[in-house]
Parts: structure tokens; C-alpha cells; sequence
């Protein structure tokens, strides 16, 4: 089964990465991860890796193309395997596609997860952190039993700047117009599967499998 997991920031897409990566006994590909791990060992795509996200530049496509490219190369990916955060935008897709295809296979499927903008701000836009003993919550799901600060240590709260409504907007803005392109081919060619993401865990999960064990 080879899957790929496509979904906004904030909708919940590690915890259904790691669910279904579980049951089908297959590995979890992310680029975050494999850039790491890569630059970690050393390997000569590391090095090259390294010279970019030392200058906090964008990793430029060949390179994570590349990266992506050797691990599926891997044998632990013969029985498949999920890509997160690749590919990122058509470009990536469509040389994805070209490079499976070459090896006579395809992507099975794509898994969309939804979520209205409101309740993914409700997620980001409402936490709150400890930034003595980084116990999190959450203002509405989870808040803190006494009030602003924290339940375990007494410290006052606070809001981390990436969490800030105007700036999960924006990041929510580049995702739309980035994936809007990817979501449109693989919907061309068929393997495009909507999931509605605001259920609880294990009933979104549900029906992910549903999804997954139909041919
Ligand atoms: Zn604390």
C-alpha cells in the first residue's frame, strides 16, 4: 500500500500517520524526518542538505526529491509506505509519479484530512504552553484547572509566536495555494480520498481504514 497523507497544519496528521503506519506495518516517510537523519549520518545528500538549512533556506527540490527518491529505494518500502509532507507541491508529485511509474508501481491512494479553518484555530491559535516545565494546553479542549497558569508548577502561561492566530493564517494561506495543485492532480488521476478530520481520533482513523481495505 503505498499512501500518501495530505492535510493542513493542525488537523491532526502525525497521530493518523503514526495509526495507520502501525496497522499496516509500513514506514512513516516524512522529508522533516529524513532530512534529519540524513544530515545526522553524514551521507553525501546530508552534506548538501546541511548547507542549506544552516543558512535557513528552503531545501531546494532536486535535493528532497532526491533524499525521497534513495529511501523508497529501501527494502523496508517494497510493501509500501506513507509519505508526510512530500510531496509539497506539483512539481514534487509529478516527479514522484514518473519515478514510481519507472519501477512499474503508482500511489495507491491519497488521504486528504479536512478541517474548517475555525476549529484548526481553535487547535493552534489555542494553546498554551509552559515555559518552565513545557506541560501544554489548550484553551478550549484542554484548559489549565487554574486559569492562565499552570497546573503543575504555577507558572504564568504563555502563547508561542508560531501560534499566533495571524500567524497560523498565513501559514494556513501558503498551504491552500501550495496544495491546491497537488490535491487537483491527484484528483486527475483518481486515487484522491477526502477525510472529514474534526471527528474524534479513532473515528477519523475508522475511517481511514475504510478507506485503505477497499479496493
Ligand atoms: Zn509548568
Amino acid at each position: 500500500m503505498k499512501i500518501i497523507l495530505l492535510g493542513a497544519p493542525g488537523v491532526g496528521k502525525g497521530t493518523q500517520a503514526e495509526l495507520i503506519c502501525d496497522h499496516f506495518n509500513i514506514p512513516h516517510i516524512s522529508t522533516g524526518k529524513l532530512f534529519r537523519l540524513n544530515v545526522a549520518e553524514g551521507s553525501d545528500l546530508g552534506l548538501q542538505v546541511n548547507e542549506y538549512i544552516k543558512k535557513g533556506k528552503l531545501v531546494p527540490d532536486y535535493l528532497t526529491i532526491s533524499l525521497v527518491e534513495d529511501r523508497l529505494n529501501k527494502d523496508d518500502c517494497k510493501n509500501g509506505f506513507l509519505l508526510d509532507g512530500f510531496p509539497r507541491d506539483e512539481n514534487q508529485a509529478k516527479e514522484l509519479e514518473l519515478f514510481l511509474n519507472k519501477k512499474g508501481e503508482h500511489i495507491d491512494k491519497v488521504l486528504l484530512i479536512e478541517v474548517s479553518e475555525k476549529v484548526i484555530l481553535d487547535r493552534i491559535a489555542g494553546r498554551r504552553v509552559c515555559p518552565k516545565c513545557g506541560e501544554s494546553y489548550n484553551v478550549k479542549y484542554n484548559p489549565s484547572k487554574v486559569g492562565d497558569k499552570c497546573q503543575v508548577c504555577g507558572s504564568e502561561l504563555i502563547q508561542r509566536s508560531d501560534d499566533k492566530e495571524e500567524v497560523v493564517l498565513e501559514r494556513l494561506a501558503i498551504y491552500n495555494k501550495v496544495t491546491k495543485p497537488i490535491i487537483d492532480y491527484y484528483n486527475a488521476l483518481g486515487v484522491l480520498y477526502r477525510i472529514q478530520g474534526e471527528d474524534d481520533i479513532n473515528d477519523i482513523f475508522k475511517s481511514i481504514l475504510a478507506i485503505l481495505e477497499t479496493d
